[in-house]
């Protein structure tokens, strides 16, 4: 099996080569390329030991420095974002879609024009551009599989059901670790509290993300898309321990779960295997130590996030380009000390009401380069807004 890994040096890119790493003892895998950023280190360790046919920094200062770790071996090195989307035509027979941000957003569309399985972890991709996305997959006869957690439980529980037979669709979340926390206690947060997720081990965006509810936010637009739902099928509810993944209500009412401990290697192996199923080394389900699996309702006080996800599923247009923007910007300006914890939420309002933004509710942006165009001009926007 031929493999791409878009961002092989964060969170999901590790956890992707570690269960290949193991499964490499039994299935033949050929990893074709490596993408990462500026951890170089990392980049060319992995490269190294998996004897990959191309290594990709996006970062284009750092080309000298990976040309020289790696100069020994016989591996074709490139910088940029153009050789990202260049490496995505090498097409492979699975590629993980697994950068941070809007800067995964164009190598996934190119990725499922020259990939037969592309695993999205990126969840931006869905957020800005799901329709294209999912178009371009059809086009292109791609599958796209959904490597977030909450997307692949939604999958298997729907697996070959009728998706018109979908009543809704729960997604379940921690609650982070601001959970307990009162509204006046969120406000003086620092970087560090938020960084630390209560169950989840990922990377620093997402994990402070996941303590304002922004990534819960960003996960019911990416459902949306994923599943082609409609805003009154969404709901969100807070599952401290993180066993149940996601639920799937039909409408003869039965719910169904998936469960399975905290490891992303299960959803990863999922679209890896796909459609079959292969024993994989993370740790039994033990239901009897667990004793309880808790539900209870989001406060939306704290997490306005979710109400403003809300906004945005209830359109047609691109706002969700506009939201993510905003969103990303929101979260450099807290973890630079510029905003407050809370003000990330206020931010992202302020945006979404500016008056030229209402355009975007109807109007649908179907090509990458107008998606780009907007995304960029938001983030300056975003920069500016005063708090
Ligand atoms: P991370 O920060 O650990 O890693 C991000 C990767 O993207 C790294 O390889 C980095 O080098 C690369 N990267 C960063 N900026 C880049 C740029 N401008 N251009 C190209 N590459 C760049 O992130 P992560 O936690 O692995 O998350 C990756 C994606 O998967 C995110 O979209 C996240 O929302 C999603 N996701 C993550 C988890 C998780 O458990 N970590 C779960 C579900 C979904
Ligand atoms: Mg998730």
């Amino acid at each position: 099996m031929k493999i791409i890994i878009f961002g092989s040096t964060g969170s999901i890119g590790q956890s992707t080569l570690s269960l290949i790493r193991i499964l490499k003892n039994t299935q033949k895998f050929e990893i074709l390329a490596l993408t990462g950023n500026d951890n170089i280190e990392q980049l060319c360790k992995d490269a190294i030991e998996f004897k990959v046919k191309r290594v990709v920094t996006a970062n284009k200062n750092c080309i000298f420095q990976l040309k020289e770790k790696l100069s020994s071996y016989n591996v074709e090195i490139y910088a940029g974002e153009e050789a990202i989307l260049d490496t995505a035509r090498m097409g492979a027979d699975w590629i993980i879609s697994a950068i941070v941000g809007f800067a995964g957003v164009p190598p996934t569309i190119e990725a499922v024009k020259y990939c037969k399985i592309v695993a999205v972890a990126n969840k931006e991709s869905l957020v800005c551009a799901g329709k294209l996305l999912m178009d371009t997959a059809n086009t292109y006869k791609s599958k796209l599989l959904p490597v977030d957690s909450e997307h692949n439980a939604i999958f298997q529980c729907v697996n070959s059901e009728n998706p018109k037979t979908i009543k809704k669709v729960i997604l379940t979340a921690s609650g982070g670790p601001f959970r307990n926390f009162t509204l006046s206690e969120m406000s003086n947060v620092t970087v560090a509290q938020a960084m630390n997720h209560p169950t989840w081990s990922m990377g620093k965006r997402i994990s402070i993300d996941s303590a304002s509810m922004f990534n819960k936010a960003l996960e019911l637009i990416e459902a949306k898309y994923f599943f082609d739902l409609k805003s009154n099928q969404l709901e969100v509810v807070i599952h401290p321990e993180s066993i149940i993944h996601s639920m799937v209500t039909f409408i003869d009412n039965s719910t169904l779960a998936q469960l399975c401990p905290n490891d992303m290697r299960n959803a990863i192996a999922h679209t890896l295997n796909y459609p079959e199923r292969k024993k994989i080394p993370i740790k039994d389900l033990d239901l009897t130590s667990l004793k309880n699996l808790s539900f209870e309702e989001v406060d939306e006080k704290k997490f306005p996030s979710i109400n403003l996800a809300r906004i945005i599923l209830k359109t047609k247009g691109s706002l969700g380009v506009v939201f993510n923007a905003a969103k990303e910007i929101a979260l450099d300006r807290f973890i630079s000390n510029d905003i407050k914890f809370l003000d990330m939420s206020n931010l992202v309002e302020k945006v979404l009401q500016l008056p030229e933004m209402s355009e975007y509710e109807c109007t649908l942006l179907y090509s990458i380069d107008e998606i780009i165009s907007l995304n960029n001009r938001v983030r300056q926007i975003s920069q500016q807004i005063r708090i």
